[in-house]
């Protein structure tokens, strides 16, 4: 087959590089697959363009309609993705490989779209936390927001997950409405650079939200500012080399590094060879190694077991690991495919003798011959330490490949301090039923991992394992592992954005804001808010209710209707000696039941339906005799379907004294 000219993606147009190709080679067969080169790019053109035509496209745009942008691409690539996996198998990837890369992608992009529409305004301000009161009278208070940052995202990605790599930065990039320049790993590029041509041609993004970098970044970074953000993926040594770079330290330039990492699996002390536990352990220890070929950022390096647990560890996993078919990947029979190059190979293989200073190869050859000759296939490799408290190499050298050292530890102590010998990990995991250990491994290792996966008999089936990084949770690690951290929901999307400390009156936040804050001004109801569709309520628009005189009659028929008949609203003398109550006093559950009998319109309209509160506090105790009444204002609003939005209220119940008794969101879904 033709090597194909890979193109970058520059300022609108698809370029070739000049000049000497790099040629990329089948992680298969060592046939060049694609031929690569980046020289000729005005690298400040690319970011100036980005800045100026994507940038400002991209902020014009509510996170709502962002969200749809990404599940517009979610769809495109659905569609084109068979095309994904026939490239990906040329990266020594399975099927199953390929489908942790390219659907993994794909579904994070689907998880983000999902998350922008649900759990981000339909604005283009992010408001965080709550208003904190600057002021006596509060005329004066504050209020954090995010808003986009107005530079680019420059994403340097690792050859291991060419598609999820550059998707799971990319949703919440765009997201936030920053555009963004990919640099691919060059080994794996044709990759990504035929993903990124679906994501063009689905023709939803803006001009200059994207742009793709096939070789050499050149001097890129020579022409980064304070709004940009650079994200790196890759080794701990280039991560050094980027973030060292003068204009990251001039210009304060974000710097995002996810890096390689020694990874830490613990079977818990009280697991036994008879424990489910055990077995589980294993398992995952042989799929962590075997999976992607062990080129995976969050692959199990170091597997901890009980001493007494050592050999049987090391049998079960030899048998194991004798079981997995390595070969060519389109094979089905094969479960593991090649690592990607055959340089990388003798990178594994330099590495592994290095970490074999500490101890000794357990199972497997690292030099033995398999599979096609010319690919960069190898054997996975076990290894056994077994001093792992004066070993370095075995928690400090990262072999990029099919390779774990099993370790024994003396008690859960030692277990907790040899996971975190690893100087910050992404991932740790622990296989055990005591619950009392885990929460021992929290406090003792927390510090030192991005995530940590407890696993058992209860949550194996579902879990989704110590190697995959979920969108709803947070990737990145500290330490070793870069400091970085991505994902983690709508957490990745302020990445890329700045939050700012805004100070002022109510009225000013509450305008800025598009959200109704108490202080604000309101606009008093001329018809029931129950009687105006979603669109034509302001937010501000507020309800002032009649009285309700409560009785000790209301409080004793509630009691017994509901069967609650707590001694505080049922038994006078010992209501009062309680400081809170001081007697009797209403239920909480009765304030806001007649809250609603006061502010509800019983008649068929806009309103839809009731769907929860949010925020509910009693401040002050309602005594029989005392009479409340409802200010019920728009605070928010979000469209969800065309037809029907969400409207948030803001409810505060007072007593004749004026005082709040009562305070909550409610939500209603309401006709458009
Ligand atoms: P790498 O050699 O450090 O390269 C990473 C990226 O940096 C590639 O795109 C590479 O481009 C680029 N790069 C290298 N030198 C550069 C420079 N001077 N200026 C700009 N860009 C430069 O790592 P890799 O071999 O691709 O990936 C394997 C490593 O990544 C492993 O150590 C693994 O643990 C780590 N990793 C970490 C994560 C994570 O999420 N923490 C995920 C995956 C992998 P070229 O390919 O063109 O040189």
């Amino acid at each position: 087959m033709k090597p194909v000219t890979l193109q970058n993606y520059a300022e609108g147009k698809w370029i070739a590089g000049a000049g000497a190709m790099a040629d990329l080679r089948s992680a298969v067969n060592g046939d060049v697959v694609a031929l690569t080169s980046s020289q000729g790019l005005d690298f400040g053109e690319m970011l100036k363009f980005a800045r100026e035509k994507g940038g400002p496209a991209l902020r014009a745009l509510t996170f709502h309609q962002r969200a749809l942008m990404l599940k517009a691409l979610a769809e495109a690539l659905t569609a084109k993705k068979d095309a994904l996996y026939e490239l990906s198998y040329n990266t020594g990837a399975t099927k199953a490989d390929s489908w942790i890369d390219i659907d993994g992608g794909i579904g994070t992009f689907a998880v983000y779209q999902g998350k922008g529409r649900r759990e981000l305004p339909n604005d283009t301000i992010l408001i965080d936390g709550s208003v904190e009161g600057l002021s006596r009278n509060g005329t004066f208070q504050g209020l954090h927001v995010y808003t986009s940052l107005q530079g680019v995202a420059v994403h340097i990605n690792a050859f291991n997950f060419p598609v999820w790599g550059m998707l799971e930065k990319l949703a919440p990039t765009f997201l936030a409405g920053v555009p963004a320049v990919v640099k691919p790993a060059s080994a794996t590029s044709y990759l990504t650079e035929a993903a990124v041509r679906v994501m063009l041609e689905a023709n939803v993004l803006p001009p200059g939200a994207l742009q793709l970098i096939v070789g050499s970044t050149g001097d890129l970074f020579d022409h980064l500012t304070s709004q940009d953000v650079v994200s790196f993926t890759g080794s701990a040594q280039t991560a050094s080399k980027l973030k060292t770079h003068p204009v990251i330290a001039r210009e304060s330039v974000r710097f995002v590094a996810e890096q390689d990492s020694l990874n830490a699996s613990v079977l818990g002390p009280d697991a036994t060879p008879e424990s489910p536990e055990f077995d589980l352990f294993i398992k995952e220890v042989a799929k962590e190694m075997t999976v992607k070929a062990g080129q995976k950022c969050t692959a199990i390096r170091r597997a901890m077991v009980p001493t007494k647990l050592l050999d049987a560890a090391q049998e079960a996993l030899a048998v194991r690991l004798s079981k997995i078919t390595i070969g060519d990947p389109r094979d089905e029979a094969t479960k593991m495919g090649a690592l990607v190059s055959v340089a990388q190979r003798e990178d594994v293989r330099a590495k592994i003798r290095e970490i074999a200073t500490d101890g000794t190869i357990a199972s497997g050859n690292p030099d033995a011959s398999v599979g096609n000759t010319k690919g960069a296939f190898m054997q996975p490799i076990l290894l056994r330490c077994e001093r792992p408290w004066d070993a370095r190499a075995v928690h400090d050298v990262e072999a990029f490949g099919p390779v774990s050292t099993l370790m024994p530890y003396k008690d859960a102590a030692d277990a907790i301090a040899l996971a975190n010998r690893g100087k910050g990990s992404l991932v740790m995991s622990v296989f055990s039923y005591d619950t009392a250990f885990e929460r021992d491994v929290v406090l003792g290792a927390g510090a030192f991992h991005g995530r940590i996966a407890f696993i058992d008999r209860d949550s194996a089936k579902e879990s989704t394992g110590h190697g995959s990084p979920m969108p709803h949770m947070i990737h990145g690690g500290p330490g070793r592992a870069g400091g970085g951290e991505e994902m983690g929901g709508i957490r990745g999307v302020t990445h890329y954005m700045q939050r700012t400390a805004l100070q002022g009156s109510p009225r000013v936040l509450s305008s800025i804001t598009h959200r109704f804050m108490a202080g604000a001004p309101v606009e008093v109801s001329t018809n029931h808010p129950f009687r105006r569709k979603f669109h034509d309520l302001p937010i501000g628009y507020q309800l002032n209710t009649k009285t309700r005189d409560i009785s000790l009659e209301d409080i004793e028929h509630f009691a017994h209707f509901t069967g609650d008949t707590f001694y505080a609203h049922m038994d006078e003398e010992a209501a009062r000696a309680n400081p809170l109550f001081g007697g009797r006093v209403a239920h909480g559950y009765l304030i806001l039941a007649f809250a609603a009998g006061l502010f509800v319109d019983p008649d068929p309209g806009p309103v839809l339906a009731n769907y929860g509160l949010d925020n509910l506090r009693f401040v002050k105790p309602v005594k029989p005799g005392d009479s409340i009444q409802v200010a019920l204002t728009v605070k928010d609003k979000t469209l969800r379907k065309p037809d029907q939005g969400e409207v948030r209220w803001d409810v505060v119940v007072t007593n004749q004294n004026s005082e709040q008794v009562a305070g909550y969101d409610l939500l209603t879904m309401n006709a458009a």
